[in-house]
């Protein structure tokens, strides 16, 4: 017999997908979400939606049209520079069928599309135990009792470790995330083009990218060891500002200006799970998106690979043997994940090299001739 009671720990976009698909099948999951509400923290920049895998879960759950009506598909541009402001390749049109939409957009998309109540808000997981043929979910002062668990809860997992002994390792690369506002800042605008902009170097990089509403998400990568990455991150703004002026010094004026003008945000230390990471099944008990397989930004697949996982889960928990079914879907998605995992590993060793600039050019001319 299929399951019925399902408890989805976290409301980012797997999780909310999964409720979606799970609800368009007659099921009634319950989203439980650390935050307070939706707008509790920055959701992050633009994502760019893969055919295969993040536009296919938009068809599946019935959004498409909500999808394309807030996409971007005009900002799939790409450039390329050196250090020296040097432009090596510049492509503007939307040639990819990947159109660009901000994590904010697709979170309420996902959000409206869901039988209101069915996120559940400031329900921060930080229990679970076996009870009576299921689970006892529960956070400070609450609990309540699940046929079914799914870990859609991110990177520092809670439910990861109750499948698997693996702990995300740091990439040895920090993005500083940066904010411009178009109408302010015209100059990263023309820098940026219509999509993103890359700009390698010795072992550091740039990165400006087109958002909705006038904006522009930036980062400044820099190999960094994970102490000082921890210590940066207690600096104020200004100082990591003047930390970056040093790393970046020498650099041509107009990407120097990233630096510069842009409105600090955050520090973010990448991390990843081992490649090829995979557990045993266990009966009621599974993880989707980047609590089964956190990678680093540069293959573009994270919210994707996410996307994908639910509409496999959605349909492993209603099949007729959602247990053998369910264990058909962790075979298939840590494969698929490997395989991107493989490719961020790979992006983030290209980029942030003493020979950066020629692989990424070699990479993105390899991409156009594809
Ligand atoms: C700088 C950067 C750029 C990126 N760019 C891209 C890109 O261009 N393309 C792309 O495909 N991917 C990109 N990614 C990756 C992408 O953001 C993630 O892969 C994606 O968000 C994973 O979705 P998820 O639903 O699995 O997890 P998350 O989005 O992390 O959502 C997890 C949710 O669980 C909640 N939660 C956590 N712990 C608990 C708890 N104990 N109890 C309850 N709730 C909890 C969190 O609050 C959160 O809402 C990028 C990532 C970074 C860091």
């Amino acid at each position: 017999m299929a399951t019925q009671r399902i408890a989805i720990i976290g409301g980012g976009p797997g999780g909310l997908m999964l409720a979606r698909l799970l609800q368009r099948q007659g099921k009634c999951p319950v989203v439980l979400e650390r935050d307070r509400h939706a707008e509790e923290r920055p959701q992050g920049g633009s994502l760019d939606m893969h055919s295969e895998t993040g536009q296919y879960a938009m068809e599946r759950a019935g959004l498409r049209e909500a999808f394309m009506a807030a996409a971007r598909p005009e900002d799939q541009g790409d450039r390329l520079y050196n250090a020296e402001g040097e432009l090596l390749f510049d492509r503007n049109e939307p040639t990819d069928d990947r159109p660009e939409i901000d994590r904010s957009v697709l979170r309420q998309i996902l959000l409206n599309s869901l039988t209101p109540g069915t996120v559940l808000w400031g329900r921060r997981i930080n229990r679970i135990t076996h009870g009576k043929g299921g689970f006892v979910v529960g956070g400070d002062g609450w609990s309540e009792q699940f046929d079914a668990v799914v870990g859609a809860d991110g990177a520092w997992s809670y439910v990861r470790p109750l499948l698997s002994d693996a702990v995300p390792l740091y990439e040895g690369v920090t993005l500083f995330e940066l904010g411009f506002d178009v109408s302010r800042h015209p100059r990263v605008s023309k820098l940026t083009g219509n999509g993103k902009m890359l700009a390698v170097g010795d072992n550091r990089a740039l990165i400006t990218q087109r958002n909705g509403d006038g904006h522009i998400r930036g980062y400044a990568g820099v190999r960094l060891a994970e102490s000082s990455a921890k210590e940066w991150a207690s600096w104020s703004g200004e100082n990591v500002r003047q930390a970056l002026r040093d790393v970046f010094a020498g650099w041509a004026p107009e990407l120097r200006d990233v630096i510069e003008t842009g409105d600090f945000i955050g520090v973010r230390p990448l991390y990843a799970l081992p490649i090829g990471h995979s557990w045993k099944n266990q009966t009621g008990l599974t993880l989707l998106g980047d609590a089964a397989h956190l990678m680093s930004p540069f293959s573009g697949e994270g919210v994707n690979l996410a996307l994908a996982d639910a509409v496999e889960l959605a349909d492993a928990l209603t099949s007729t043997d959602d247990r053998s079914s369910v264990s058909q879907y962790e075979r298939t998605i840590c494969a698929r994940a490997t395989v991107a995992a493989e490719g961020a590993a790979q992006g983030l060793r290209s980029v942030f090299s003493f020979t950066g600039v020629e692989h990424v050019l070699e990479h993105y001319r390899a991409r156009v001739h594809a």
